[in-house]
């Protein structure tokens, strides 16, 4: 049998033209494949095209193999024959490819027969496009003539080829999801807990992502009446949402949909649309095109603040596309929808929640504690992972998130669904009754214990009220900050803290001023990228070299005190001069309103965070100057022990109950109470039964956590005898090795409870 390779080069010219002319991406590729394999006279030949973000090959099309294959086929570089021409950046020649010890047989591909093998990478330059390959059933049917024509073939192609794969990232083409290969379980670190059910929704930024995947054929079809429909009910689904967010989430979802509003009257967005369309343009098209455009151009801004627009532009795009399809009323929003995201920005969070979103998996090394806060405040199922296999996941793939254990299943079986349904349901029943606690906490032998909530969004107090919080011990004030794309005014923050006050009628309101740096960053402010974030221009060493900034927090929050006991306290304090200075600018701020008019017959109980090593070797001198310390454990852990308290890889070594922790806890009670300060501990510790049991052993009487803790935190203290905890702190003071510590504790707190 003859090949005609030349005839074949010149008509690769041919192929080219063809590919311009056709709309349909698949049909170009199938038509690559059978002119190939007939000039060829192979009996396959196939194209893998490389992603590389996900770093796989994809069967794009064949002829000869199983046809069901496509798209589903998918290959990492390196594995079997097609992989290793890939990874190694060469072509393989061989008789027969099945006995090379290489090969990897494909079940269902219909292979078997084939044995003489040819594969050549396409390369574009240095950048990878894909594999091309020949089969046939004769053993050693393929020359070096034929690899070198074989050669030249894909080189020509590789700019056709490349502009294929493209396009096939934005496929209008309604498309079953595809399978990630053998993966059916992400492991992950349970961060909220709570189940989630639904649909991968997976977000890259400035990649393929979903956001035309799945569209039904009645968005493809859809005329421009139903285009305007779909422009006046996304502008009515976001004022409301908008409306909703204000009543819910009034400290943080201010004009939070402000971007989406405004870019539905802009002409160079919608009014665009509307030219294309009367040009012709069907209006699927003519929304796609205007996205894709605003995408790139905010995704490649250097403005950090443009960029952070790029899913307020991706999640309008879906909804515009969504009621043009004419989906159900809420359709545009998140509802049943997982959202897997490398990274997120605490606006974004606030905005997926307001749609509906039933759960979140983030990429770990994108993972910050604030997310993780505000996660927990919005009450969103949350797990991070550092598994990037999480990337290979496709938009619409089932997915049950299990942020109890940390595990994400991959197109679970009904068994897995019927399973995690119930537990969801269950967990909904306990909420309900978790209203079960008492007003004041007692230990066994009747010491008296105050439960605080730590609130981070004003919505927390309802639930902090409702579980009986006695007083807030802590309110982090950055979400307004971090929320919004400027400083939020004196007289913003001022609604925000009276609602505070106005929300919870106690005696103990403790504002906490600005903790901003570390992994909390306001991409507003110049020069925030820091080398060292954590060791930076964090909490109060930002406030002293913004004093306008800070005068005007504390402004506002002392207006919104008047005529009510209450307390502020700063984070991140190292020294005594840092405590004097924050109080002069209390002072001030005091001085200021007075000349304001404003009368200031309240002044604020002062306190300082012990969160350095440099404030506990301090703590005597602070305790005695302060009307309160509060510890602010995570941060005090982290900087003790030296570990990242973001940074998954050393997680395992960022343990509250090192000795040195221990050991610092009691010296910071020792001073509170020979300074007769009153002493608080919030963060992390103080809803770890482990760790409460040691403070209440040491002294410690107020706690500050999330509301939602407080009824299990409160059924554990009855439990507790404090002689016994007093002595096993004692003993526990004693140890010097963490490996000791914990089976001292674990077996002191099971015997408080087996009672
Ligand atoms: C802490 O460090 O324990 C604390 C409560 O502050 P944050 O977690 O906000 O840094
Ligand atoms: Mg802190």
């Amino acid at each position: 049998m003859i090949k005609d390779n030349v005839e074949l080069i010149c008509n690769i010219g041919e192929l080219s033209d063809l590919f311009r002319e056709k709309s349909d991406v698949r049909g170009f590729l199938q038509k690559v494949v059978k002119t190939v394999s007939g000039h060829m006279k192979a009996d396959v030949c196939s194209i893998y095209l490389y992603d590389e973000y996900l770093d796989r090959l994809i069967l794009e099309a064949t002829e000869g193999l199983n046809p069901e294959l496509i798209g589903k086929l998918i290959l990492t570089p390196g594995e079997g024959l097609v992989g290793t021409s890939m990874k190694e950046l060469r072509s393989i020649l061989e008789k027969n490819g099945q006995e090379h010890p290489q090969f990897k047989a494909i079940p269902g591909s219909g292979e078997e027969k084939y044995q003489a093998f040819l594969a050549v990478p396409i390369l574009r330059g240095l950048t990878r496009i894909g594999v091309l390959v020949l089969q046939h059933q004769q053993p050693g049917f393929f020359n070096k003539n034929d690899m070198m024509a074989f050669k030249a073939i894909a080189s020509q192609l590789a700019a056709t080829l490349e502009n294929a794969k493209l396009l096939m990232g934005v496929s209008k083409k309604p498309e079953a999801p595809r399978k990630v290969e053998s993966v059916s379980l992400i492991k992950g670190q349970a961060v909220v807990g709570g189940i989630g059910i639904g649909n991968a929704y997976v977000v890259e930024s400035g990649k393929k992502d979903g956001f035309y995947s799945g569209l039904p054929q009645s968005c493809i079809d859809a005329s421009e009446e139903d285009f305007a429909q779909a422009l006046s009910q996304t502008e009515e689904q976001l004022q409301l949402l908008q409306a909703e967010m204000e009543e819910k989430l009034s400290d943080v979802g201010s004009l939070i949909f402000s971007t989406h509003l405004l870019m539905l009257r802009d002409s160079s967005f919608v009014g665009k649309m509307e030219e294309d369309i009367r040009s012709g343009v069907s209006p699927c098209d003519a929304i796609i095109t205007r996205v894709e455009y605003f995408l790139k151009i905010f995704s490649e801004s250097d403005n950090p603040r443009l960029q952070e627009k790029v899913q307020d532009i991706r999640d309008l795009g879906h909804r515009l596309l969504r009621n043009l399809a004419g989906e159900s009323q809420d359709s545009g929003d998140y509802s049943g929808q997982i959202l897997v995201a490398r990274e997120l920005l605490p606006s974004e969070l606030v905005k997926i929640t307001a749609q509906h979103v039933e759960g979140l998996v983030l990429y770990s090394q994108g993972a910050s504690a604030h997310i993780t806060i505000l996660a927990k405040s919005l009450g969103v199922p949350l797990v991070y992972t550092d598994d990037k296999r999480l990337f290979s996941l496709y938009t619409g793939t089932l997915l049950i998130l299990d942020g109890l254990q940390g595990n994400l299943l991959i197109n679970p079986n009904e068994e897995s669904l019927q399973q995690f349904s119930k537990l969801k349901e269950d967990r909904a029943l306990a909420r309900e009754s978790e209203d079960q606690v008492c007003s004041e906490t007692y230990t066994l032998d009747r010491e008296r214990i105050h439960l605080r909530a730590t609130v981070n969004l004003i919505s927390d107090i309802k639930t902090a009220v409702r579980m009986k919080a006695e007083g807030i011990g802590l309110y982090r004030s950055e979400f307004p900050f971090l929320i919004r794309n400027s400083f939020p005014s004196e007289e913003e923050q001022y609604l925000v803290y009276k609602k505070i006050f106005d929300g919870m009628d106690h005696p103990v309101i403790t504002l906490r001023a600005l903790d901003i740096g570390g992994d909390k960053i306001l991409s507003y402010v110049p020069g925030s990228e820091e080398e060292n974030p954590f060791l930076g221009l964090r909490a109060i060493r930002f406030l002293l070299e913004n004093k306008k900034v800070f005068v005007g927090q504390l402004k506002a929050m002392i207006r919104a005190g008047q005529g009510r006991d209450f307390r502020i306290m700063f984070p991140l304090i190292s020294s005594l001069d840092d405590f004097r200075q924050a109080r002069r600018m209390v002072e001030k701020s005091i001085e200021f309103l007075k000349r304001d008019g404003f009368d200031c017959d309240t002044v604020p109980d002062l306190g300082v965070m012990i969160e350095l090593p440099s404030a506990v070797m301090m703590a005597e001198d602070l305790a005695r100057e302060a009307d309160f310390i509060s510890v602010g454990s995570n941060d005090l852990v982290q900087y003790l022990l030296g570990v990242d308290r973001t940074n998954e890889k050393v997680s395992g070594l960022y343990d509250p109950r090192h000795p040195a922790v221990l050991r610092t806890l009691a010296r910071i009670a020792s001073a509170a109470e020979q300074e007769n300060c009153a002493l608080s501990i919030c963060g992390n510790m103080t809803f770890n039964r482990e760790m409460i049991y040691f403070l209440v052993g040491l002294g410690v009487r107020n706690f500050s956590m999330p509301p939602v803790q407080i009824p299990e935190m409160q059924k554990f203290l009855n439990s507790v005898n404090v002689k016994a905890a007093e002595k096993d702190s004692r003993c526990l003071l004693e140890m010097n090795s963490l490996e000791d510590i914990h089976s001292y504790l674990e077996a002191a707190v099971s015997k408080q409870t087996e009672k």
